[in-house]
């Protein structure tokens, strides 16, 4: 396994599971962060629990509050087989309690310290070369570098800005409101003239003295989001100084978010890249540790079948997340258009309309409509899906 984020190390604990005898490479020294809003939903919790984890006794939420354009709705997660409960955990524990957990198995070994600097390939992947010297002759190697994917693009992976990514800073407050059960969001911004900005606002409650306080915008090539996040996030601090009580913004970092499956090239004869290295977060909100965790699993369930994965992997994401994520990369293009938030917002967040639309949004937004839901925003939603699916699908998702 190239990276111990959630993907790498899921995709370790999956593999022992298979009797795999596994190798995880960071080049990170562990603790380690990780730029994250640290929110998990119930789709994370459950794959979370799959794995025998449980972090939802520390803090759990029992869904979202959005906010903006003279509104607030309170959103729960949705029952679906997910379960109703999220979380939030800041990502040096998360990540570390995962890590700990593959490696607690006696066929899993850890490297910290450790880059994949070199690769060789004949056909397949021959050697992999450590930032120490060391070299590996893996049978299979599992990518999840994270976002940047340094050792999948020697592999050929390639990142499509012109599809809609996102830009986002994060930031840890001390707050007193911290066991809040509720995460919150607000998706109407403005500066202390009254303009309205682009992007949102997140604050997620760790339960630990301390909210995960961020913001987050998205862009394309052609439509790039004209906004300093970190900026933005010490002004959206500050504007929520006194109900939360928030001590001074700490740890203010940003970074870039594929999504949406927007990359090629994430398989080979024997690898395949998952989580982040295959740009697998949700376009609506941001969410990857879950897509980190699902695609360790799945990607697991194939190693050992003795196929090729260059056409296998791509064709296994699409099927699992195609249809989601196109028609979420449609809608999250819409929102780059700054018009967009500003017309609908009204009527989505105030009385008496949003009460009824927020949640739905929310359930969709999280991806939480599952194939046995039959009710009609289920039905629509998988009828859009479908259609976007058959129009582009195969040419813009992991092709
Ligand atoms: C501001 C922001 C807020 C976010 N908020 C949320 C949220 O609230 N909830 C959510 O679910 N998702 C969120 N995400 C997305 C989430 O952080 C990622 O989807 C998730 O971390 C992906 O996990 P991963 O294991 O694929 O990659 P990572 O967690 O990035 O792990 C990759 C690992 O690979 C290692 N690595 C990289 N290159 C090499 C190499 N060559 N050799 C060895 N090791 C290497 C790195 O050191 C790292 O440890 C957010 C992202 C951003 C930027």
């Amino acid at each position: 396994m190239i990276g111990a984020g959630p993907a790498g190390s899921a995709a370790a604990w999956h593999a022992a599971q298979q009797g795999l005898d596994v190798l995880i490479v960071d080049q990170a020294q562990f603790p380690r962060d990780k730029t994250c809003g640290d929110g998990l939903t119930p789709r994370a919790i459950h794959q979370l629990e799959l794995m025998g984890i449980d972090v939802t006794s520390h803090y759990h939420s029992k869904g979202l509050k959005l906010h903006g354009f003279g509104g607030s709705v309170e959103a729960p997660w949705p029952d679906s087989p997910f379960g109703t409960l999220g979380s939030a955990m800041p990502r040096t524990e998360l990540d570390q309690t995962l890590l700990d957990h593959a490696v607690a198995q006696d066929s899993v070994r850890f490297l910290g310290g450790a880059g994949a600097t070199e690769v060789t390939v004949e056909g397949s992947i021959k050697q992999v070369r450590l930032s120490d010297g060391t070299q590996i002759h893996p049978r299979f190697v599992i990518v999840a570098d994270g976002v940047r994917s340094t050792f999948g693009k020697q592999l050929g992976r390639t990142w499509h800005k012109g599809e809609v990514f996102g830009i986002a800073a994060r930031s840890y407050c001390d707050t007193p409101f911290c066991d809040e059960p509720w995460i919150h969001s607000h998706l109407e911004l403005r500066d202390a003239e009254g303009t309205i900005q682009p992007g949102y606002g997140w604050i997620f409650p760790l339960g630990d003295g301390r909210a995960n306080v961020g913001c987050g915008a998205l862009s394309t090539d052609k439509r790039p989001a004209k906004v300093n996040t970190k900026k933005l996030l010490h002004l959206y601090a500050d504007q929520q100084r006194v109900a939360w009580e928030f001590a001074k913004p700490q740890h203010v970092t940003s970074a870039l978010l594929p999504m949406g499956g927007a990359v090629s090239g994430v398989a080979g004869p024997n690898w395949m890249l998952i989580g982040d290295a295959a740009a697998c977060v949700n376009p609506l909100n941001g969410e990857g540790i879950d897509y980190g965790l699902e695609t360790a699993r799945m990607a697991v369930a194939i190693l050992g079948q003795g196929e090729d994965f260059s056409d296998t992997w791509p064709a296994v994401l699409r099927e699992h997340y195609g249809e989601a994520f196109l028609l979420a990369r449609t809608l999250a293009r819409a929102l780059t258009y700054p018009q967009f938030l500003p017309l609908t917002g009204p009527f989505a967040l105030r009385k008496p309309l949003g009460k009824y639309i927020m949640p739905t949004a929310a359930r969709l937004m999280g991806n939480l409509v599952v194939e046995q839901d039959r009710d009609l925003v289920a039905r629509c939603w998988r009828a859009a899906s479908g259609m976007s699916m058959r129009l582009r699908g195969d040419r813009v998702l992991w092709g």
